[in-house]
C-alpha cells in the first residue's frame, strides 16, 4: 500500500525531489532533539508549490499515510522528527519571496525561506522582520510560524505571532485556506491564523505567509554588564524591566556559558563574574543613550561589578553572534541539551536559585543562558557522551525545573514548542479542559490523524 504512494506520487508529480532509500533519508529522521528516537519516513519529499503539496496530502490521505511538516530541522521539542512509515515533507524547496509590499509594510514568503535571508532581502528596502530565533541563519519561515518561535528581540518586537497578517494553509483534506491578508485590522469570523501559529505542522501545512515588517531601526547601542552571582543578573533584569526601560534585547549568560563562549570566541569577557547581560538598544539617539544609562542604574543597583559598552558596531556584532552561538560553544564541553522555560519576568531570580538547586542535586552540570527579558531561560544540561545515567538524570532535573516553572507561574516552554519533548507536561500547565479543547481542535481539523500524528497532543 505504502510503495504503491510512492508510484503514484512519481506519477503525479514527475519532478518533484522524492528520496525513499534509507540512507538518503537518515538525515531527515532527526531534529536538534540528537536524543529522540524518531522513526523511519517511507519517502522525503520536496513540493515547489502550493499544487504539490495539495497533491501529496490527497494522495497519502487516500493511502493511509501520515505526514509530517519540516522545515531546517533545528527544532528543540522533535516537531519535526520522522514518523514511522509516514512521508516528511520537507519545504526547503519553496523558498520564494513572492512580494515585498514597501507602501502597506508587509513581505510574502513561502514557507522555507530562511529567516536571515528574509531580514537582508527586506533591509534591501530599508525594511525590518524583527522575530529573529538564535538559529536565524538556518531555520526557516515556516517553522518559525509553526513553533511561533521567538529570539533576541522579542523583549521589545514579540514573537513570531505578533507579525503574521495571514495565512496559506493545505488542510488535511486537500483544501487550500487563507486565513487573512495585508489588513492591519480584520476581525471577520475565528482568529485562524492564531490557531495555525504554533500548531507544530499537527493542523495543517503552512504553504505561504503574509508578515508584517517595520521601518529599519537605529544602529544599536549595546552595554555587557558582568554580576557576582546569576541571582544578582536576575535581580537586574527585574530592575530594567520595573524601570520602564524597553531594550531591543536583554540576555544572560552565566559563568560556564561565559568561559565556554569566551574559550571559542576570544571575546575578553570577565570570566570571574558569575553571570553576565547583555543590553541593547535600538531607540537611536539620545533615547537609545537615556535607555543604557537607565540600565547601568539597574545593573548598578543589582551588584554588577562591571559595565562596558561595545566600542563599535563591529564589536557588538561580535557579541550578538557570540551569544547567538553560546548553545555551540557549550558543545564543546561535552554533550550539550538545551532546555526551555519560561516564568514571568520578576520571578528570574528564584528560577534562576531553583536551576542552580535542582542541577546541584542530581549532579548535573548546567550552562544556562537565554532571554531573561522575556523571562525565557534556556538550562542546558551538559553530559559526557557515553554517560549511561545521564539520561535519567536529565529527566529526573528537568521534571522538577519545569514544576519549579510552573510554581513560580510560568510556563514548560517559552518557545521551543511542546513536540514530544513536552507532551508529558503539557496538561500540568494547560489543564485538562484547555486540553480536550486542542483535541476538539485537531479531531475537527484532521479526523484521521494524518499530521504529524503523535506530535504535541
Ligand atoms: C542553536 C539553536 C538556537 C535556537 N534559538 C532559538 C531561539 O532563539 N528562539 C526560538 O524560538 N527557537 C530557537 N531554536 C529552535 C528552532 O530553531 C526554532 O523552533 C525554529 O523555528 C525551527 O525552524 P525549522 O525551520 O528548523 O523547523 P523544523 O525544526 O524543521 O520544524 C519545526 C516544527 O515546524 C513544523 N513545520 C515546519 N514547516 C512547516 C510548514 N510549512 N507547515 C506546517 N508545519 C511546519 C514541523 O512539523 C515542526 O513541528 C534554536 C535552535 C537551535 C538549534
Amino acid at each position: 500500500m505504502s510503495h504503491d504512494l510512492l508510484a503514484h506520487l512519481s506519477r503525479a508529480l514527475p519532478d518533484m525531489r522524492m528520496l525513499s532509500e534509507p540512507a538518503e533519508t537518515e538525515a531527515y529522521r532527526f531534529d536538534e532533539t540528537e536524543y529522540m528516537r524518531p522513526g523511519r519516513p517511507l519517502a522525503v519529499c520536496f513540493p515547489r508549490s502550493t499544487g504539490d503539496v495539495v497533491e501529496i496530502v490527497l494522495l497519502a490521505a487516500s493511502h493511509g499515510v501520515a505526514l509530517v511538516p519540516r522545515g531546517a530541522g533545528t527544532g528543540l521539542s522533535g516537531g519535526a522528527i520522522a514518523v514511522e512509515g509516514a512521508l516528511t515533507i520537507a519545504f526547503t524547496q519553496m523558498t520564494s519571496i513572492l512580494e515585498i509590499d514597501s507602501t502597506n509594510l508587509t513581505v510574502t514568503v513561502q514557507p522555507g525561506v530562511i529567516n536571515a535571508d528574509l531580514g537582508r532581502a527586506v533591509a534591501e528596502h530599508e525594511l525590518f522582520y524583527p522575530p529573529d530565533p538564535a538559529s536565524f541563519e538556518l531555520c526557516t519561515i515556516g517553522g518559525n510560524l509553526a513553533e511561533n518561535s521567538g529570539g533576541l528581540r522579542c523583549v521589545k518586537y514579540g514573537v513570531t505571532r505578533d507579525w503574521v497578517l495571514g495565512l496559506e494553509v493545505v488542510l488535511a483534506s486537500g483544501a487550500v485556506m487563507r486565513t487573512g491578508g495585508k489588513n492591519i485590522k480584520d476581525v471577520a469570523g475565528y482568529d485562524l491564523t492564531g490557531i495555525f501559529v504554533g500548531s507544530e505542522g499537527t493542523l495543517g501545512m503552512i504553504t505561504e505567509a503574509t508578515l508584517r515588517l517595520l521601518p529599519q531601526p537605529a544602529a544599536k547601542l549595546t552595554l555587557l554588564a558582568f554580576f557576582p552571582s546569576v541571582q544578582a543578573a536576575g535581580q537586574a533584569v527585574a530592575g530594567i524591566t520595573a524601570a520602564g526601560v524597553v531594550p531591543v534585547t536583554l540576555e544572560l549568560m552565566d559563568a560556564f556559558t561565559i568561559a565556554a563562549v569566551d574559550d571559542v570566541h576570544r571575546l575578553g569577557l570577565d570570566r570571574s563574574a558569575a553571570a553576565m547581560l547583555m543590553v541593547e538598544s535600538d531607540a537611536g539617539g539620545a533615547a537609545a543613550e537615556a535607555e543604557l544609562e537607565a540600565s547601568e542604574d539597574a545593573c548598578r543597583q543589582a551588584g554588577a561589578t562591571s559595565i562596558v559598552r561595545a566600542a563599535d558596531v563591529q564589536e557588538a556584532d561580535w557579541l550578538r553572534q557570540a551569544r547567538r552561538a553560546a548553545h555551540g560553544a557549550l558543545e564543546r564541553a561535552g554533550v550539550a541539551r538545551m532546555d526551555d522555560v519560561g516564568v514571568p519576568r520578576s520571578r528570574i531570580p528564584e528560577m534562576l536559585a531553583e536551576i542552580e538547586r535542582i542541577s546541584a542535586k542530581h549532579a548535573l552540570r548546567v550552562g544556562v543562558f537565554g532571554h531573561a527579558g522575556d523571562g525565557n531561560l534556556h538550562p542546558t544540561y551538559i553530559v559526557e557522551r557515553d554517560d549511561p545515567d545521564a539520561e535519567r538524570q536529565i529527566d529526573a532535573a528537568r521534571d522538577e525545573i519545569y514544576r519549579a516553572a510552573l510554581a513560580l507561574g510560568g510556563t514548560v516552554t517559552g518557545e521551543h514548542g511542546t513536540g514530544v519533548a513536552k507532551r508529558r507536561w503539557l496538561e500540568l500547565q494547560r489543564g485538562a479542559p484547555a486540553v480536550s479543547v486542542m483535541r476538539a481542535i485537531k479531531q475537527a481539523l484532521d479526523p484521521d490523524n494524518l499530521l504529524n500524528p503523535g506530535k504535541v497532543l
